[in-house]
Protein backbone atom coordinates (compact mmCIF):
# COMPACT_ATOMS: atom_id res chain seq x y z
CA UNK A 1 0.00 0.00 0.00
CA UNK A 2 1.18 3.45 -0.84
CA UNK A 3 1.45 5.58 1.92
CA UNK A 4 -1.22 8.60 1.39
CA UNK A 5 0.56 11.79 1.25
CA UNK A 6 2.59 9.78 -2.16
CA UNK A 7 -0.99 8.23 -3.19
CA UNK A 8 -2.62 11.17 -3.53
CA UNK A 9 0.61 13.11 -5.21
CA UNK A 10 0.32 10.79 -7.62
CA UNK A 11 -3.39 10.91 -8.32
CA UNK A 12 -2.94 14.51 -9.21
CA UNK A 13 -1.16 13.01 -12.47
CA UNK A 14 -3.68 10.25 -13.21
CA UNK A 15 -7.53 9.91 -12.15
CA UNK A 16 -8.74 7.69 -10.09
CA UNK A 17 -10.30 5.45 -12.87
CA UNK A 18 -6.75 4.87 -13.84
CA UNK A 19 -5.37 3.38 -10.35
CA UNK A 20 -5.78 0.64 -8.73
CA UNK A 21 -4.25 -0.69 -5.03
CA UNK A 22 -7.56 -2.93 -3.77
CA UNK A 23 -5.61 -6.46 -3.23
CA UNK A 24 -7.97 -8.30 -5.15
CA UNK A 25 -6.86 -5.98 -8.41
CA UNK A 26 -3.08 -5.89 -7.71
CA UNK A 27 -3.15 -9.71 -7.89
CA UNK A 28 -4.09 -9.35 -11.82
CA UNK A 29 -0.50 -7.17 -12.08
CA UNK A 30 1.38 -9.94 -9.66
CA UNK A 31 2.46 -12.40 -12.20
CA UNK A 32 3.39 -13.33 -15.59
CA UNK A 33 3.11 -16.32 -18.04
CA UNK A 34 6.19 -17.57 -15.26
CA UNK A 35 6.14 -19.15 -12.44
CA UNK A 36 6.99 -16.32 -9.84
CA UNK A 37 4.51 -13.46 -8.32
CA UNK A 38 5.15 -10.70 -6.49
CA UNK A 39 1.91 -7.97 -5.42
CA UNK A 40 2.61 -3.94 -6.44
CA UNK A 41 1.70 -1.17 -4.23
CA UNK A 42 -0.28 0.06 -6.88
CA UNK A 43 -0.90 0.32 -10.62
CA UNK A 44 -1.34 3.16 -12.95
CA UNK A 45 -2.30 3.63 -16.66
CA UNK A 46 -1.15 6.24 -18.25
CA UNK A 47 -2.54 7.75 -21.28
CA UNK A 48 0.71 9.97 -22.82
CA UNK A 49 4.33 10.36 -22.19
CA UNK A 50 4.00 13.54 -19.99
CA UNK A 51 2.02 11.62 -17.51
CA UNK A 52 4.33 8.74 -17.26
CA UNK A 53 7.38 11.51 -17.17
CA UNK A 54 5.30 13.45 -14.33
CA UNK A 55 4.89 9.56 -12.77
CA UNK A 56 8.55 8.90 -12.88
CA UNK A 57 9.43 11.71 -11.50
CA UNK A 58 7.61 11.66 -8.35
CA UNK A 59 8.43 7.79 -8.00
CA UNK A 60 11.98 9.09 -8.38
CA UNK A 61 11.71 11.49 -5.84
CA UNK A 62 10.08 8.98 -3.42
CA UNK A 63 12.49 6.12 -4.84
CA UNK A 64 9.53 4.51 -5.13
CA UNK A 65 10.57 0.99 -7.77
CA UNK A 66 9.14 1.19 -10.50
CA UNK A 67 7.64 -1.88 -12.84
CA UNK A 68 6.71 -1.49 -16.51
CA UNK A 69 4.38 -4.16 -17.77
CA UNK A 70 2.00 -4.57 -21.36
CA UNK A 71 0.39 -7.46 -21.26
CA UNK A 72 1.86 -9.33 -18.94
CA UNK A 73 3.08 -12.33 -21.20
CA UNK A 74 6.84 -12.36 -20.33
CA UNK A 75 7.81 -15.97 -20.13
CA UNK A 76 10.53 -14.97 -18.08
CA UNK A 77 9.05 -12.79 -14.87
CA UNK A 78 10.50 -9.15 -16.42
CA UNK A 79 7.12 -7.84 -15.85
CA UNK A 80 6.22 -9.15 -12.27
CA UNK A 81 6.99 -5.89 -9.92
CA UNK A 82 9.90 -5.90 -7.09
CA UNK A 83 8.44 -5.61 -3.59
CA UNK A 84 6.43 -2.35 -2.97
CA UNK A 85 6.70 -1.38 -6.08
CA UNK A 86 4.24 0.93 -8.37
CA UNK A 87 3.18 -1.02 -11.84
CA UNK A 88 2.82 1.06 -15.18
CA UNK A 89 0.27 -0.88 -17.06
CA UNK A 90 1.12 0.79 -20.65
CA UNK A 91 -1.95 -1.44 -22.09
CA UNK A 92 -4.29 1.79 -22.46
CA UNK A 93 -1.41 3.16 -24.71
CA UNK A 94 -2.01 1.54 -27.61
CA UNK A 95 -3.00 4.34 -30.47
CA UNK A 96 -0.97 3.35 -33.49
CA UNK A 97 0.28 6.97 -34.31
CA UNK A 98 2.58 5.85 -37.35
CA UNK A 99 3.75 2.52 -39.25
CA UNK A 100 7.48 2.80 -40.47
CA UNK A 101 6.84 0.01 -43.79
CA UNK A 102 10.67 0.66 -44.45
CA UNK A 103 11.54 -1.31 -41.05
CA UNK A 104 8.24 -2.88 -40.52
CA UNK A 105 7.61 -1.56 -37.30
C1 LIG B 1 2.54 -18.64 -25.16
C2 LIG B 1 3.58 -17.58 -25.46
C3 LIG B 1 4.28 -17.66 -26.63
C4 LIG B 1 5.26 -16.73 -26.94
N1 LIG B 1 5.92 -16.82 -28.12
C5 LIG B 1 6.86 -15.92 -28.44
C6 LIG B 1 7.55 -15.99 -29.68
O1 LIG B 1 7.30 -16.89 -30.50
N2 LIG B 1 8.48 -15.06 -29.96
C7 LIG B 1 8.76 -14.06 -29.07
O2 LIG B 1 9.60 -13.22 -29.38
N3 LIG B 1 8.13 -13.97 -27.87
C8 LIG B 1 7.20 -14.88 -27.54
N4 LIG B 1 6.55 -14.78 -26.35
C9 LIG B 1 6.92 -13.74 -25.43
C10 LIG B 1 5.97 -12.55 -25.53
O3 LIG B 1 5.58 -12.32 -26.83
C11 LIG B 1 6.69 -11.35 -25.00
O4 LIG B 1 6.90 -11.61 -23.66
C12 LIG B 1 5.85 -10.11 -25.23
O5 LIG B 1 6.42 -9.39 -26.27
C13 LIG B 1 5.77 -9.27 -23.98
O6 LIG B 1 4.94 -8.15 -24.28
P1 LIG B 1 3.97 -7.55 -23.23
O7 LIG B 1 3.39 -6.31 -23.79
O8 LIG B 1 3.02 -8.57 -22.70
O9 LIG B 1 4.95 -7.09 -22.07
P2 LIG B 1 5.13 -7.64 -20.64
O10 LIG B 1 5.16 -9.12 -20.60
O11 LIG B 1 4.16 -6.94 -19.78
O12 LIG B 1 6.58 -7.08 -20.37
C14 LIG B 1 7.74 -7.56 -21.05
C15 LIG B 1 8.91 -6.70 -20.64
O13 LIG B 1 8.84 -5.41 -21.25
C16 LIG B 1 8.78 -4.41 -20.26
N5 LIG B 1 7.85 -3.42 -20.75
C17 LIG B 1 6.54 -3.60 -21.06
N6 LIG B 1 6.03 -2.44 -21.53
C18 LIG B 1 7.06 -1.53 -21.48
C19 LIG B 1 7.18 -0.16 -21.82
N7 LIG B 1 6.13 0.52 -22.32
N8 LIG B 1 8.36 0.43 -21.65
C20 LIG B 1 9.42 -0.24 -21.17
N9 LIG B 1 9.38 -1.55 -20.85
C21 LIG B 1 8.22 -2.17 -21.01
C22 LIG B 1 8.34 -5.11 -19.00
O14 LIG B 1 8.81 -4.45 -17.84
C23 LIG B 1 9.01 -6.43 -19.15
O15 LIG B 1 10.38 -6.34 -18.83
C24 LIG B 1 5.56 -15.69 -26.02
C25 LIG B 1 4.83 -15.60 -24.83
C26 LIG B 1 3.86 -16.54 -24.54
C27 LIG B 1 3.08 -16.45 -23.25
Amino acid sequence: MLPPAQKSELLQIVTEDRYLDRPEELTCYSYDSSLDESLPDAVFFPLSTPEVSAILKIAGKHRIPVTARGAGTSVCGAPIPVHHSIVLCFSRMNRIIEINTGIAT
